[in-house]
């Protein structure tokens, strides 16, 4: 039996995609093998590699002027390479801190190159984004980097910051695809696309050709966007399972009628768990100030770490999984990415509601 699935990442994926990819399996497309098992230079591949490519760009409604890449070693691999490729000596980058990731993403860059904190909300203990009028940002800083959610925390930007001319560059793992927004103020996001549109083991990168053409020469070649680039992701072989399911499942985004429809999907959902909290009396805490609420991950606490673990237990014994908050901030954390049906929301939320009947 099917659980509801609340993990954090990997995390759920659409039903109809797994069926489709499960049929698929055996036999892709006639040619008595499934697609684990052909090379990455064969036209089947290379059809599932431009179509990620073109289905990204029609999602985010972007033009010729920015690239798509498939690359590996997951949004922590692009910490590093961010830098590496557009941190030059004498010159410095920019970081926004809204938690746990945004750190580790300017710890990165400081063993390249020159990092400096515009802004942090961790003395608040992460519960908020910055007012732009907070940033202080370098003179002329070779990017700006952003996490759109930060997805242990439970903070996301409401609406996202333009910085007209700056470089703008985001980590949306654990948002991307779940809204619209303007990509075209941004110069590379960034995705690891285990939470939100794929499984484990690629991670998106979209880059405006005008930044790409600054990124640093001397990289090893497998370090370089420009290599990506050049071939169209096809360098070396591509995780190539991990690109078809992607592809399915932005199919499947734009079967439900693309953005738009994940953003009044997503919004509803959301909805549905923060009013469990707030009609609580208090019971749970939700930990980020409301208007920083994130749409993809709630984070709450109970009075005592005892009630969590008998929550989390309860929930478990009825179906509802990876609850648990993340090991380094405890309490609950419910992921509600794309993929999960509302059923599942409104499952925990009856459930929510019940706990407090028992135990507040
Ligand atoms: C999960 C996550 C990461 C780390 O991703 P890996 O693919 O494990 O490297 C980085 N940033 C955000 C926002 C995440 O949610």
């Amino acid at each position: 039996m099917a659980v509801h699935n609340f993990n954090a990442g990997p995390a759920v994926l659409p039903r109809a995609v797994l069926e489709r990819a499960q049929a698929e399996l055996l036999d892709y497309k006639g040619r008595g093998m499934s697609i684990l098992e052909m090379s990455h230079r064969s036209k089947e591949y290379e059809a599932v590699n431009g179509s990620a490519e073109s289905r990204f760009k029609a999602l985010l409604g972007l033009g010729d002027d920015y690239r798509v890449l498939f690359m590996q070693g997951g949004a922590s691999g692009q910490f590093a390479l961010l830098a590496l490729n557009f941190l030059a000596p004498g010159a410095v980058a920019d970081y926004v801190l809204t938690g746990s990731w945004g750190e580790k993403a300017v710890e990165e860059a400081k063993r390249v190159g020159q990092a400096n904190v515009a802004a942090t909300t961790a003395e608040g203990g992460f519960r908020a984004v910055p007012a732009l009028a907070d940033l202080r940002l370098s003179d002329q800083p070779a990017y700006v980097h952003i996490t759109s959610n930060e997805t242990i925390q439970g903070v996301q930007w409401a609406s996202l910051p333009d910085l007209g001319e700056v470089p703008l560059v985001a980590d949306m793992s654990s948002d991307i695809l779940s809204r619209p927004f303007d990509a075209t103020k941004f110069a590379l996001i960034y995705a690891g696309a285990q939470k939100n549109i794929g499984p484990a083991g690629v991670t998106a990168v979209l880059i405006r050709q005008s930044f790409l053409e600054r990124a640093r020469a001397g990289q090893p070649a497998i370090f370089s966007y420009k290599t990506y680039a050049k071939n169209n992701s096809l360098y070396n072989t591509p995780p190539v399972f991990a690109v078809y399911m992607l592809d399915l499942v932005l199919g499947w985004i734009e079967g439900l009628g693309g953005l738009p429809a994940m953003a009044e999907r997503n919004a509803r959902k959301a909805a549905l768990v923060y009013g469990a909290i707030d009609r609580s009396g208090g019971f749970y805490r939700g930990h980020a100030e409301p208007a920083s609420r994130s749409q993809m991950n709630v984070t709450f606490r109970l009075p005592a770490e005892a009630l969590e673990k008998q929550f989390v237990a309860e929930a478990q014994a009825q179906g509802m999984v990876g609850l648990a908050g993340h090991r380094s901030v405890g309490g609950i954390r419910a992921s509600i990415y794309n993929a999960l049906e509302e059923e599942s929301c409104a499952t925990l939320v009856a459930f929510m509601d019940e706990f407090v009947r028992k135990n507040g």
